[in-house]
């Protein structure tokens, strides 16, 4: 068997990249062989165990993994139903779990001999996790960044200006994310020949979805083995916040055999799906519907004339107007449901958690949390509720201060 498989390529993308009728690639011509060569040169490397062994020599002594699991005591008792357990990707060095994709396709990049990486960023998280992986490995970092959010993600800017990496103002659209995606891919298109495209979530033309799945499988493999040793048994089930879809898909990956373990993502609501300025692609069905959006047929919100739609969430990183392919398949295959977590649900768990068990998280595992503390009191006291806590809220600080007032 293929090492490639052992880490869990099993049960799709086909040979085309669709998940069910999600996925595949709508991209210029020009891009067809360069996604060619990616998907090959993927496959060739996670089938190489030097390539494997390297990952896992930097996950374990760079990264920082394994990350622990933490039983949340004080909160599950709290609560008086369901015992709620933390996987911890904000101990992840950067914070946050971006860092184990990151580290995955830029080793992948210097392999195919690339040594010029482009990615996009909106808050500024993944961009800081591809200048950190490329300092590490030497590698040129340009990240495309939108105008408004350079203004608004100043200590981020700042962290990438000391990696080493050029961080390239987006001027067009509406200067956040999406522009900046979209000129990643241009500038791609341009410089195919020396240049890697660094996708920081499971969304983009195949194979990214699956690669970037992958590479954050590591998330749940390691959850399935520490919650039976730390419990006894596997949990009943998973939740994790959903913006396009990686820290999701890294922790569910490892368990999708388990039939018995039910599947939750959770969306941002923003200020209430009445009130259409959320990032819900699955809970708002007069919004969210079937599309295109970078590469990747997927859930799109939408207007009646297909104009993509403005979206809102407190939280940065589940602010995006698409979700990753495999997601709208799991969805669509109900092997899992999709629920959303509004703003105000979601500084409220910031704060619940902070409280009871030391622990401040990103306001976007804040919606994994909050989603947890709606469950787990209508669940047996013998119940386990495993939350991925994608990262720690340090980034988060401003936004919360100016939320609360002075609290
Ligand atoms: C970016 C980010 C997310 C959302 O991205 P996914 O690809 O959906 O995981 C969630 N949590 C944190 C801490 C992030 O930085």
């Amino acid at each position: 068997m293929n090492m490639y498989i052992q880490m869990g390529t099993g049960n799709g993308p086909d040979e085309r990249g669709y998940f069910g009728e999600f996925g595949g690639r709508f991209v210029p011509e020009t891009l067809i062989p360069a996604l060619d060569e990616l998907t090959l040169a993927y496959h060739e490397a996670m089938a190489d165990p030097a390539f494997q062994e390297r990952l896992a020599f930097l996950q374990r002594t760079y990264t920082g993994r394994p990350t622990p699991i933490t039983y949340a005591a004080r909160l599950s008792e709290q609560l008086g139903g369901a015992q709620i357990y933390l996987k911890r990707e904000d101990l992840a060095h950067t914070g946050a779990h971006k860092i184990n994709n990151a580290l995955g396709q830029a080793l992948l990049a210097q392999r195919m001999g690339k040594q010029r990486i482009v990615a996009e960023t909106g808050a500024g998280q993944h961009g800081v996790a591809s200048a950190t992986a490329c300092a590490l490995l030497g590698l040129e970092c340009h990240v495309y960044m939108g105008n408004v959010d350079i203004a608004r993600q100043q200590p981020n800017v700042f962290r990438m200006k000391l990696l080493g990496a050029e961080v390239i103002p987006v001027a067009s659209g509406t200067k956040t994310l999406k522009d900046a995606i979209n000129e990643a891919i241009r500038d791609w298109v341009t410089n195919v020949r020396d240049t890697f495209y660094l996708l920081g979530s499971a969304l983009g033309p195949h194979p990214y979805p699956m690669m970037v799945r992958d590479f954050q499988s590591v998330i749940g493999t390691e959850a399935r083995r520490q919650i039976v040793e730390l419990a006894g048994r596997l949990p009943d089930t998973l939740v994790a916040c959903v913006g396009g879809g990686s820290n999701a898909i890294g922790l569910f990956h490892a368990f999708r055999d388990d039939t018995d373990v039910a599947m939750i993502g959770v969306e941002a609501g923003g200020r209430g799906i009445e009130s259409k300025e959320h990032a819900a692609r699955f809970s708002d069905p007069s919004v969210g519907r079937p599309g295109v959006l970078h590469g990747t047929r997927s859930f799109v919100m939408q207007d009646a004339d297909g104009q993509i739609m403005g979206t809102h969430s407190i939280s940065a990183g589940l602010d995006y107007p698409s979700v990753g392919p495999e997601h709208a398949w799991l969805r669509q295959t109900e092997r899992a449901g999709y629920t959303a977590v509004t703003d105000d649900e979601a500084l409220l768990a910031l704060q619940i958690l902070s409280r009871t068990e030391g622990i401040i998280p990103a306001l976007e595992s804040a919606h994994a949390v909050a989603e947890a503390i709606r469950r787990a009191p209508a669940m047996p006291k013998d119940s386990i509720l495993l939350v991925n806590l994608s990262g720690r809220g340090d980034k988060d600080l401003d936004t919360v201060i100016k939320a609360l007032g002075d609290g």
